[in-house]
């Protein structure tokens, strides 16, 4: 952070574009680091994403960064990080965005399961979440627990659009090619060369995320990664005895190896184990709720902020 920036002031002077005044470090990945940040106007608390271009250049992930961003730009959703602006200095990209206090989900696991009930929240709004970038043709490739940050409400936003791509990208026979993602939480059909639908991909790693959520380890595990996906392949786990048969029923139809088979987000939204008791909150915004009017008018307000955004990329 070295560097000077637009406003000419240096970046460790704390003072970034004469907007926001950047403070403790909040975590970091492998090409950003990610600080607490206020907008010195309205005084609100925002996370900020600094990239690296030079870093991210070297690497040729440019356009993966502009894919983060136009995902995050089309997916305004409760249950999804949401993304206030786009900065660029000669060599950083800064990225506000909702901050989100309470951590990631996966530290929560680490301390142990999770009851029945605390999982179904968690999974009502993850999967409330996914059904929303769907219904924009985003879909995330790279779910888990470690993607999921809890604010200070308990709630469940799902960030890092890393890895995200369009419907756009479809190829012509109407399937994803690009295997990425993270192997414990990869669909099986992600791992093979025949091409993916996203949507299906995002659902197997629901399942895997519900699983981890009900048992506390992971559904498919070796060391040896030509074992793990075998295991994935042929849908090779089983249920700890603690499940409910309600929960064994959703995750089994979650798990199914063959896409084809594998249970929808409407049917997901149907079944019995979900619809207990599912807060206002996390219904908020479903697909067959905004009409078409609306649809066309957040398209737009996405592309002309993703164009300014590019534009000083
Ligand atoms: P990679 O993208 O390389 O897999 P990552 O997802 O961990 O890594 P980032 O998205 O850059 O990387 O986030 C780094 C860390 O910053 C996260 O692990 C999280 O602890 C913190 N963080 C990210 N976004 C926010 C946010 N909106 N609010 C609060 N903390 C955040």
């Amino acid at each position: 952070m070295g560097e000077k920036s637009s406003t000419g002031e240096a970046n460790n002077s704390l003072l970034l574009h004469g907007k926001y005044e950047l403070g403790r470090l909040l975590g970091h990945g492998t090409f950003a680091k990610v600080y607490h940040a206020r907008n010195l106007k309205s005084g609100k608390s925002v996370a900020m994403k600094v990239v690296g271009k030079e870093k991210v250049m070297k690497v040729g992930m440019m356009e993966q960064i502009k894919r983060e961003i136009s995902a995050m730009n089309m997916v305004k959703h409760p249950s999804i990080v949401q993304l206030h602006e786009v900065m660029a200095s000669k060599s950083k990209i800064y990225i506000a965005m909702e901050l989100v206090r309470g951590g990631e989900l996966f530290n929560k696991i680490a301390r142990g399961r999770l009851r029945e009930e605390t999982a179904r929240l968690y999974f009502q709004q993850l999967v409330s979440a996914v059904d929303f970038c769907h219904s924009r043709g985003v879909y995330h490739r790279d779910l888990k627990p470690e993607n999921l940050l809890l604010d200070e409400d308990g709630n469940l936003k799902v960030t890092d659009f890393g890895l995200s791509t369009f419907s756009e990208h479809l190829r012509q026979d109407g399937l994803l090619h690009t295997t990425c993602g993270t192997p414990a939480y990869v669909a099986p059909e992600v791992i093979g060369k025949k091409g993916y639908d996203g949507a299906k991909a995002d659902i197997w790693s629901c399942g895997v995320i519900l699983y981890v959520l009900l048992a506390g380890f992971l559904p498919f595990q070796d060391d040896n990664l030509v074992a793990l996906y075998k295991k994935i392949y042929r849908g090779d786990f089983k249920c700890p005895p603690w499940f409910s048969s309600e929960a064994r029923r959703l995750i089994t139809k979650l798990l199914d190896p063959n896409p084809n088979n594998r249970i929808t987000i409407s049917k997901i939204m149907e079944s019995s184990w979900f619809k207990k008791a599912v807060p206002k909150n996390v219904m908020g915004v479903k697909r067959e709720e905004l009409d078409l009017e609306e649809k066309i008018k957040q398209q737009e307000e996405c592309k002309s902020s993703t164009m300014n955004a590019f534009h000083i990329i």
